[in-house]
């Protein structure tokens, strides 16, 4: 069973991670965007990782939910609100109960990949975060590790496709060639589950 503290340990993976790549995930926003999608998230899961040590809310949902609000309202880019999305609506399907199984987290997480996809449009094969959390979110059921592999793959998959969404798609066929950041780093959060969960 998976506590509140599992999902501290998550999103503090999470943090921790991005710092450590922030500087390739702006590097790959840079031929395709802004060159800021490193900047925006740490910024954002810093922040997160502040407020959950400062309030330690206690059920796994809550820590979800506080978590998307802080990505909100901390971060200004398109990725702000679109992981805040994910996070909240995957908290809120976890209920407020204390434990909840690895199977509640996957379905959580469908629904929360589902809301992302109502919210900016995206479907997958636009080159998005889309492309590496629908995989994931299938392989999860399987295990971490695989949810991970499948996160990493689809964000790899992601190169040769040209973008329909975000800023990227400003470039039309320009876009193809490279790998999508936001793909990148939501492999790294479907990573950082495995972290939490030693
Ligand atoms: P911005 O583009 O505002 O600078 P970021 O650089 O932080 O924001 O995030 C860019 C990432 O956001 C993209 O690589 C892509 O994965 C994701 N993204 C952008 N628009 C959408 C959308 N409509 N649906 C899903 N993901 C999107
Ligand atoms: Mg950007
Ligand atoms: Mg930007």
């Amino acid at each position: 069973m998976l506590d509140a503290d599992f999902f501290r340990r998550w999103m503090t993976a999470t943090a921790a991670s991005v710092d450590r790549e922030a500087e390739r995930l702006t590097a790959l926003d840079s031929p395709i965007g802004d060159a800021d999608h490193g900047s925006n998230l740490q910024r954002g899961f810093h922040a997160v990782a502040v407020t959950l040590e400062k309030e330690a809310p206690d059920t796994p949902g809550a820590v979800l939910v506080l978590a998307g609000r802080q990505l909100i309202s901390t971060v200004g880019g398109a990725s702000g609100p679109l992981y805040g999305t994910l996070l909240r609506r995957t908290g809120k399907e976890l209920g407020d109960t204390a434990e909840v199984t690895e199977e509640q987290l996957t379905d959580a997480l469908r629904a929360g990949v589902d809301a992302v996809m109502q919210l900016g449009g995206a479907a997958p094969g636009d080159k998005t975060m889309i492309d590496a959390l629908v995989p994931a979110v299938d392989a999860l059921s399987d295990s971490f590790a695989a949810g991970r592999a499948a996160a990493e793959e689809g964000a790899v998959a992601t190169t040769p496709l040209q973008a329909r969404k975000g800023r990227a798609s400003y470039l039309g066929e320009r876009s193809i060639g490279h790998q999508d950041p936001g793909a990148t780093s939501s492999a790294l959060l479907i990573a950082a589950l495995e972290e939490a969960s030693v």
